[in-house]
């Protein structure tokens, strides 16, 4: 296999054209965004991921560009502290980082453009597969022949639409609503994100790295009968969800109700009984959307290593579009399946639900000071190897447990 055109230069697009490009492939990206944006929600980067990182030496960048994040301040409907826990509790642990969406898709792109060709502003128009490659008319009129196309356009994924149906068919929404709106002058704590919740609505202000972004995530029966074309729709419906939410909360709706741009989206999972259709493959959101309850970031960097990895491996197509289906199929089911579980955690229907919630994040909150009056408390030297073995295990179980409970999107 000696060419390849990946659709979309985002966490997935970039991470493959680089893992290709360094295994001697010729590669070929289109973006359909005018050029590289910064900031965006931030994403948790961690396990598998950081390897892939390192291996495309841009670890260290990725560690820079992570937001100064520490606690999460969990407030009830009026503003009062229900709960403050550390920020790691709830990310990626040790081994990870939170960043920009946005900046950690630019660092990536930034590597895959020392070995791959990236056009900005283009996308596909039409695929039609021949014995032995795709042709692809490209909207700017161009055209090519490609030995494959990978589709690591995001959830919306033209390629899936081309080759593989409507998205209709393959979307699974979970009834809620997601809209972030960036929220430049906004007073924040750098340190601190908060998040207030109402039975039914969350609202959280994360600091980002500069621009703070307001994110709403809610339950709502019109996630069903949804039209993302109508953006009047969107600011109607966030207003009419958290009229009755204090705090800052509606600092921030008329925030979003006026702002030019926002992100609003139902939370929507994508499921397919197959990822490629013959040298068509799909990769990230576009393929296995977990939402942004699941882990979308590091398993798209994770499965465009392995898609490369197969492809070295075999000859035919075929043969490494199933391997990789295969293989990461692994990883992405169980996240896919937690979805439900994740997002009545964070953000409970009911009363007592919430109530619930908040009695787990008062344990975390109680079980962390114990561990910080433990560790301050060290004993002789003789001990400490014992004591920190102990409070290994508890970060362990406590980290799971946040979690589980936590506060943060994943
Ligand atoms: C609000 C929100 C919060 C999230 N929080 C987290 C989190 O905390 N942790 C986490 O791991 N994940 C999170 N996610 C999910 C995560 O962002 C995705 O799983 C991840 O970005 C998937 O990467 P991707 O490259 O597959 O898709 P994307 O990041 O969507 O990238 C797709 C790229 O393709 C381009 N594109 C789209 N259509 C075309 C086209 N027709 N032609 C050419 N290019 C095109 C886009 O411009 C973009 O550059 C969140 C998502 C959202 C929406």
């Amino acid at each position: 296999m000696r060419s390849a055109l990946v659709c979309g230069a985002g966490i997935a697009g970039a991470t493959v054209a680089w893992q290709l490009a360094a295994r001697g492939v010729h590669v070929t990206v289109v973006e359909k965004a005018a050029g590289q944006r910064s900031s965006g929600n931030p994403v948790d980067v961690h396990g598998e991921a950081m390897l892939v990182a390192r291996q495309m030496a841009v670890d260290e960048r990725v560690r820079d560009a992570a937001t100064g994040v520490r606690r999460l301040v969990a407030l009830d409907p009026s503003g009062r502290r229900v709960a403050t826990i550390a920020a790691d509790s709830v990310t990626g642990g040790a081994d990870g980082v939170e960043v920009p969406r946005a900046d950690l898709a630019g660092i990536l792109l930034d590597a895959a453009k020392q070995r791959a060709n990236v056009v900005f502003d283009d996308s596909i128009a039409r695929l039609e597969e021949h014995p032995g490659g795709v042709g692809v008319e490209f909207e700017s009129g161009s055209s090519g022949r490609f030995d494959i196309v990978i589709g690591a356009d995001g959830q919306h994924s033209r390629v899936r639409a081309l080759a593989f149906g409507p998205e209709g068919n393959f979307s699974h929404r979970i009834g809620m609503f997601v809209g972030t709106v960036s929220a430049p002058g906004a007073t924040v704590d750098p340190e601190e994100m908060t998040m207030v919740n109402a039975p039914g609505v969350s609202f959280s202000l994360h600091p980002s790295t500069g621009v703070p972004i307001g994110a709403f995530i809610f339950h709502s029966a019109l996630a069903e009968s949804f039209d993302h074309r109508d953006t009047a729709q969107h600011r109607r419906i966030v207003a009419d969800a958290y009229s009755d939410v204090g705090w800052r909360v509606p600092e921030f709706v008329e925030r979003f109700v006026d702002a030019p741009e926002v992100y609003f989206d139902t939370v929507t999972q994508m499921r397919l009984d197959a990822w490629h259709r013959g040298r068509i493959v799909l990769l990230g959101d576009s393929a296995s959307s977990v939402s942004l309850f699941g882990d979308g970031s590091s398993l798209a960097m994770i499965g465009a290593r392995t898609l490369a990895e197969a492809l070295a491996d075999h000859a035919d197509p075929a043969d490494a579009f199933a391997e990789y289906e295969r293989r990461h199929r692994m990883l992405v089911m169980p996240k896919q399946k937690r979805v439900r579980t994740t997002a009545s955690q964070l953000v409970p229907k009911t009363a007592a639900g919430l109530g619930v919630r908040n009695l787990a994040l008062r344990g975390i909150q109680a079980y962390s000071g114990i561990r910080r009056r433990v560790h301050r408390s060290r004993p002789a030297p003789h001990d400490a190897r014992r004591l920190d073995a102990a409070s290994q295990n508890q970060d362990e179980s406590g980290d799971s447990s946040a979690r589980a409970a936590g506060g943060h999107p994943r």
